[in-house]
């Protein structure tokens, strides 16, 4: 089974997706590490990232299909931050269907803007890569990681709600056409992000063959 995963930022995609391709099997498909490897290796991504410029959407939909090359993804595979708009979607089904793949399910994590600005405002990470949301996913610990005992910080980034409210307002105006492209296609499937993580993986579970 091969699915997409859709949220917005602050809805538990990370974590969720992880729970979905270990109970199933799948292989994570998450664009952001792809690129983190393929910056290895290959200087044009490594300068584009570099230089915090947009990769261009063949490059990454190109890495997706030499990806697909490999025997290792029989169990289905989950696609994590791609695609964002609908020029990506329509790029990446010309690409899946040259290659005789198809999309099963695409899942919508759905929170509305409050419940983002909750959750962002909340969340505390490590640089070992754990995170943690002082209200939703508390470390043992105040401030420190359950994993390595590092103390956790504030990201930046999520500090100002401007800074969250533009993010979800790009979110919404890239995701809304996405929406409806798979909406249409009958692929869509909306899981409500508002529950808790263990209820939001049963709903996407029931979906998953
Ligand atoms: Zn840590």
């Amino acid at each position: 089974m091969n699915c997409i995963l859709l949220g917005p930022p602050g809805a538990g995609k990370g974590t969720q997706a992880k729970n979905i391709v270990k109970s199933f099997n799948m292989l994570h498909f998450s664009t952001g590490d792809m690129l983190r490897k393929a910056k290895k290796f290959d200087e044009i991504i490594n300068k584009l990232l570099l230089t915090g410029q947009l990769v261009p959407d063949k490059v990454v939909i190109d890495i997706i299909k030499r990806r697909l090359e490999r025997d290792d993804i029989k169990k289905g595979f989950l696609l994590d931050g791609f695609p964002r708009n609908l020029r990506q979607a329509e790029q990446l089904d010309l690409m899946l269907k040259s290659k005789n793949v198809r999309i099963n399910k695409v899942f919508l994590i759905d929170i509305g803007f409050e419940e983002v600005i909750n959750r962002i405002a909340g969340r505390r990470v490590c640089e070992c890569g754990a995170s943690y949301n002082i209200i939703a996913v508390p470390p043992k610990k105040n401030g420190i990681c359950d994993c390595c005992g590092a103390n956790l910080v504030q990201r930046n980034d999520d500090r100002e709600e401007s800074v969250v409210r533009d993010r979800f307002a790009i979110y919404k105006r890239q995701t809304e056409p996405l929406i409806e492209y798979y909406n249409k296609t009958g692929l869509l499937v909306e899981i409500d992000g508002l529950k808790d993580e263990k209820a939001v993986f049963k709903q996407i579970s029931m979906y998953i063959l």
